[in-house]
């Protein structure tokens, strides 16, 4: 389908669209959800465009929009990183029916099911040599609660330990990063960008490092970074618990992708002053950077991994925390006895299930040539864009594309221009940004760059 052919699918017709199934009637839909729901980083009652979803099928959304126009567009987004296999995957639509025909859900105390056992195991046989423990929480930002629990657990138990009167409990994140929307995970997002302003006074005050130079950037540069990085993390080595980062690409943040030896370093330092590294890949993992894991890059084994979104296939929400032996058993053998956190929908088995499932296409290793053949055709669409004068840079990595503007996205705008060329874009600050599913077609990556190239288009003539 290209540019042109994607404006004019009113009624589903380009030879690439599935055939339109009867949706629900999307201008009452729409209204009635004006009148009552709540959408995220949204106001009321203008929570700004809106459009329906009538249907979804492979990498397209049926969208309908308050005019009672349907066409169906590319999902450039992934539902925000998470639908890898498309929509209506046979794969996990049968996982999830299996599972419901068993049973939907029990809870994680004092039992267990195969489910979970299964997807524990997948998990480690994916995960970097060194992790033996997977605890299941619901949702990216409770993955990172439960790490940083994790990770001041283990120093209260640590100390304890060897009688150490040391109270480190504060972590270090990077400036730029990303890592949810509960307090804590908000506590190491960016300072400025991560709405602490708004909660200073509810959230810990964490200690931010340096954003890491770009991938690429001179020796130099790193060096400088690195100096001050080490600095502030051993000026602060008696109050910090650990570190916390997105591997080599903050996405959330600003979609930044950063030299691969400022992990190492970072590895170095946090194994030296004895921190936990946290390695956040809800975003990252699962082959979206073009590695398996983020950390992959620089053959960094952190002590902790979260991961989420992908996992599922975007199905249902579930997220993991992944550690080793050492760090899991240091933290049982505390004062408190056990790790101080459960979810009632810890191991949900239709989760569990659809995980184990996506994971299942993930261990095929498919993935690796289609990101790294989406790669090259956001490389290659997106490349004439950096010459535009009001885009700043434009970044490729994987199966992401980044296009930064000079100046703030006006969403209306920039939504328009991107589903009058037949994609689903959502942009945030200054970034319009594409991350599409590993099973996107090359006409469809095509049609993506287009798209993007016809958001810079809008926003040059507004
Ligand atoms: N960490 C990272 C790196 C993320 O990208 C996100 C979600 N954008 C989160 C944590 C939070 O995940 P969730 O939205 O599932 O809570």
């Amino acid at each position: 389908m290209s540019a042109s052919t994607g404006s004019a699918t009113t009624a589903g017709t380009a030879a690439a669209d599935p055939p339109a199934r009867p949706g629900p009637d999307a201008a009452g839909l729409l209204a009635r959800d004006r009148a009552h729901v709540w959408h995220p980083y949204a106001a009321v009652p203008d929570s700004g465009p809106l459009s329906a979803v009538t249907d979804a099928q492979g990498v397209r959304l049926r969208l309908a929009d308050e005019a009672g126009r349907e066409r169906w567009v590319i999902d450039a987004m992934s539902s925000w990183w998470c639908m890898i296999h498309g929509y209506r995957n046979p794969v996990l639509d049968e996982a999830l029916h299996r599972q419901v025909d068993q049973f939907s859900h029990v809870m994680f105390g004092g039992l267990t099911h195969e489910g979970a056992v299964d997807l524990a195991e997948t998990l480690l046989a994916l995960a970097p040599d060194g992790m033996s423990r997977v605890f299941l929480a619901d949702s990216g930002s409770v993955a990172v609660e439960v790490a940083l629990k994790m990770a001041r657990q283990y120093q209260i138990s640590r100390a304890h330990r060897v009688g150490s009167r040391l109270t480190r409990t504060r972590i270090a994140a990077l400036r730029g990063g990303y890592h949810g929307d509960t307090l804590g995970a908000m506590s190491v997002c960016d300072p400025v960008t991560g709405m602490h302003a708004h909660f200073a006074d509810s959230m810990p005050h964490e200690l931010f490092l340096p954003r890491p130079p770009r991938m690429g950037a001179p020796r130099e540069e790193l060096e400088r970074w690195a100096e001050e990085a080490r600095g502030l993390l051993h000026a602060h080595r008696d109050v910090l618990a650990g570190v916390i980062v997105e591997p080599v690409l903050q996405g959330a943040g600003g979609m930044w992708t950063y030299d691969p030896a400022a992990l190492t370093l970072l590895r170095e330092e946090t194994r030296a002053l004895d921190l936990v590294l946290i390695a956040d890949e809800i975003a990252t993992g699962f082959g979206r950077t073009g590695r398996l894991f983020g950390c992959d890059w620089a053959e960094v084994v952190p002590d902790i991994i979260t991961v989420g979104k992908s996992m599922t296939g975007g199905y249902l929400t579930q997220s993991a925390v992944l550690t080793g032996e050492d760090l899991a058993r240091e933290i049982s053998s505390g004062p408190q006895g056990a790790l101080m956190h459960g979810p009632t929908f810890m191991a949900n088995p239709l989760a569990c299930a659809v995980s184990r499932a996506s994971l299942g296409l993930i261990g095929t290793g498919r993935w690796q040539p289609a990101v790294t053949r989406i790669e090259a055709g956001l490389a290659a669409g997106t490349a004439r864009l950096a010459e535009s004068p009001i885009v700043a840079d434009v970044r490729v990595l994987g199966a992401t594309a980044a296009v930064e503007l000079t100046r703030p996205v006006d969403l209306r705008v920039a939504t328009r221009a991107a589903l009058d060329a037949g994609v689903w874009l959502r942009p945030f600050g200054r970034t319009v940004y594409a991350m599409p599913p590993y099973v996107t077609s090359r006409e469809d990556i095509a049609t993506i760059c287009a798209a993007l190239g016809a958001v810079v288009s809008a926003e040059e003539a507004r």
